[in-house]
């Protein structure tokens, strides 16, 4: 079990789920089912690599909850991936896709693995393998991967591929976050940092203030962090700092975000863009800025730098950005955390109305997936705010709170909550 349960994302998140229980007076059989995932699959994943010899990776899927649907949840490759990791993550789905009202579960999927190490013919025979091996737990019905750290639509596509030809017939709602030729949707690549913009609007907006008149610091360029610096630069914001794996950038005049974005493209990196000055990644958290928005990874703000945040407002991108202890001090300073739950929720969101898109053979514009993953997004919003004026809670709590009892309600009418 404490392989598990053991790891710092699970703990932490489970602390946050106990808070909120204790607030919401979850009942204690509700709080002790929903503490551990339903299932979990770990699998080998051999791998022929070019130079002909065969290489090992672990695989892991994990399914927490599915009283709400099928379950849902990305598909991580990083070399730190751990069970305990996975099923942490998983959770977040499960309470992130209640808070959102969607009729879906929690999962989460990875391998142990390193992506820029290997060559686009190995992360395919990776892909396929992995695939094969959890087969007969996915499925259109079942449960849904999408793309996560690492992992992108081509790794969608080769994942729908594999399953496809397993069952003899093209099964495109296998997979979301695919590219928009195989059945993904249009918007879905720019969803998750939408959303993030689209929270910081509202976050914004209780301290009346507008997102043209605001500096933004973003930690991470990829899928969330690129697209959420996008948005932000196109509302008119001015993004002082951005930084990825190689390092930070700092411009306080603000950076030109469409033409980092055309470099990354081209270096994959954003070290040595010109008019910047180097910042590190851990002086990316402190920087001087109105918005601080992790989009990387977890347990980047902690005990040891929240104290010197100085951003009002942090709009969790990541999942799991933040550490208990650092939570409790930028909620002394009054510092706004919007959740990762609430604040990442738009790629889900929009991984949902490709799903829909799938099953019904009819596809939308990206406007009308725009316009609808900016409602969810601002309902949600509201929900979770008036929720913390109420009950005095932070928005994380309140978020969690929000989301336990749309759960209990569910698991009670099926009688899961004895
Ligand atoms: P990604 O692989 O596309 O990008 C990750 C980014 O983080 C890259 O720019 C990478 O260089 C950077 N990075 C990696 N290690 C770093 C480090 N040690 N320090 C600083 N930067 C580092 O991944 P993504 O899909 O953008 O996911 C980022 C976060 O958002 C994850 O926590 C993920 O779970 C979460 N998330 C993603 C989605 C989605 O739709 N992709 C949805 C919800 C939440």
């Amino acid at each position: 079990m404490e392989a598990l349960t053991g790891g710092p994302l699970y703990q932490n998140t489970m602390k946050i789920v106990e808070d909120a229980g204790k607030l919401v007076n979850l009942s204690p059989n509700v709080l002790e089912r929903l503490k551990y995932p339903r299932r979990t699959l770990v699998v080998s994943v051999p791998v022929r690599m070019d130079d002909g010899r065969v290489k090992v990776f672990t695989g892991y899927r994990v399914q927490h909850n599915q009283t709400l649907g099928p379950f849902k949840g990305g598909i991580r490759y990083h070399h730190q991936v751990d069970l305990s990791e996975v099923a942490a993550l998983a959770s977040l789905m499960t309470f992130k896709n209640s808070l959102m009202n969607l009729p879906l579960g929690g999962a989460k999927g990875g391998v142990q693995v390193d992506p820029n190490k290997l060559s686009k013919a190995e992360l395919e025979n990776l892909t396929r393998r992995f695939t094969s091996e959890i087969s007969p737990f996915i499925g259109p019905d079942r449960d849904i991967p999408a793309p996560d750290v690492g992992t992108d639509s081509q790794t969608m596509a080769w994942m729908l591929d594999t399953y496809s030809l397993e069952s003899g017939y093209s099964q495109t709602g296998v997979v979301t976050g695919k590219p928009v030729e195989i059945g993904g949707s249009l918007g879905r690549e720019a969803a998750t940092g939408l959303g993030v913009i689209y929270a910081t609007e509202k976050a914004l907006e209780k301290l009346n203030k507008r997102i043209s008149e605001t500096t933004i610091a973003i930690q991470g360029f990829g899928k969330v962090g690129m697209y959420a610096a996008i948005e932000g630069y196109a509302k008119g914001a001015k993004v002082v700092a951005v930084s990825d794996v190689s390092g930070g950038l700092y411009n306080e005049r603000g950076i030109n975000i469409a033409e980092l974005a055309r470099y990354v493209k081209e270096k994959k990196v954003v070290k040595d863009f010109p008019e910047a000055t180097h910042i590190s990644n851990e002086e990316l958290i402190e920087i001087q800025a109105d918005v601080l928005a992790p989009c990387a990874l977890e347990g980047v703000i902690h005990a040891g730098n929240a104290a010197r945040v100085k951003a009002k407002i942090i709009v969790e991108g990541a999942n799991g950005p933040t550490t208990r202890e650092a939570d409790e001090i930028l909620n002394s300073k009054e510092v706004v955390v919007v959740p990762d739950i609430l604040a990442n929720g738009g790629g889900v969101v929009v991984s949902y109305f490709e799903w829909v898109q799938d099953i019904s053979w009819l596809f939308w514009t990206e406007d009308e997936v725009r316009n609808k993953l900016r409602e969810v997004i601002y309902k949600s919003f509201d929900k979770v705010w008036a929720f913390s004026e109420q009950h005095k809670v932070s928005m994380r709590t309140a978020a969690m709170g929000t989301s336990l009892l749309r759960l209990e309600r569910a698991m009670k009418l099926r009688g899961q909550a004895w």
